[in-house]
């Protein structure tokens, strides 16, 4: 089995190290003896969504969205179909607000593409904190970082998490990033993804079973990962409720 991950625009969109999304989903793979191929594609070039399995949007500055959000407009469209068709997504922060319609910032519009019904708008100030969130069906809960001038209102989707400790997408709704199909939109930045490998296994699981019909993932000894997300979880989580008593 093999799978192509898209990385879209890793020059412009890769605050906080987004690339070790990328890693890990290469390397949790090849553990479990699955190909892992990434492209990365640079503002000018042709995307072809039909061989892709994944794609990862990063985050970035204000000033580096509205770069890319020229360009988008290109691949709307054919984006637009793969997320349709089922392709999985992970886009981050500022890659998260260009799924919506629009980002609306001090300076002007930043359009988005319009994928998942959800739109952002920049508020004051800066939403900066640890962040844990809780998604029902994992067992387990996100952990990660977040920083923030939009504020994302989702309309009917699903969230990503509901908010333990935190901000997430506002600060009224309690609520984190956003699932739809096979997309998953969030403010937790650079590594998501090994910080949360329960995470990442949804993601892979969800290509494989739209490319091969395969949806059990072997297990892998996450030993340390866990260790490591629990001590955040304690840290923040158990540390205010304690306090709340
Ligand atoms: N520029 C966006 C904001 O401030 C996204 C920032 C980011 O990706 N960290 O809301």
């Amino acid at each position: 089995m093999k799978l192509k991950i898209g990385h879209l625009y890793p020059d412009l969109l890769n605050l906080y190290g987004d690339r070790g999304n990328i890693q890990c989903m290469k390397k949790r793979c090849e553990w479990r003896g699955i190909e892992a191929e990434v492209q990365e594609f640079e503002l000018d070039d042709p995307v072809d969504f039909s061989t892709l399995d994944i794609v990862l949007l990063g985050g970035g500055s204000d000033r580096e969205q509205m770069l890319v959000c020229e360009k988008l407009r290109g691949i709307k469209k054919s984006f637009r179909d793969y997320v349709e068709d089922g392709g999985s997504v992970i886009a981050v922060c500022g890659g998260y607000q260009l799924l919506g319609h629009y980002y609306d910032t001090d300076d002007g519009r930043i359009e988005g593409l319009s994928l998942v019904d959800l739109y952002t708008e920049q508020g004051s100030p800066r939403l900066i904190s640890n962040i844990v969130i809780q998604n029902d069906a994992l067992k387990v809960p996100i952990v990660g970082f977040e920083n923030h001038g939009g504020r994302t209102y989702i309309n009917g989707n699903k969230p990503l998490g509901k908010v333990l400790y935190g901000y997430g997408n506002n600060e009224k709704d309690k609520a984190e990033g956003v699932l739809y199909k096979n997309v998953i939109g969030t403010y937790l930045h650079g590594p998501l993804l090994p910080k949360n490998p329960h995470v990442c296994d949804l993601l892979l699981a969800n290509a494989l079973e739209r490319k091969y019909g395969v949806n059990e993932l072997a297990p892998l000894d996450d030993t340390q990962e866990l260790e490591a997300n629990r001590y955040i979880v304690d840290r923040f989580v158990s540390a205010s409720d304690s306090r709340k008593d």
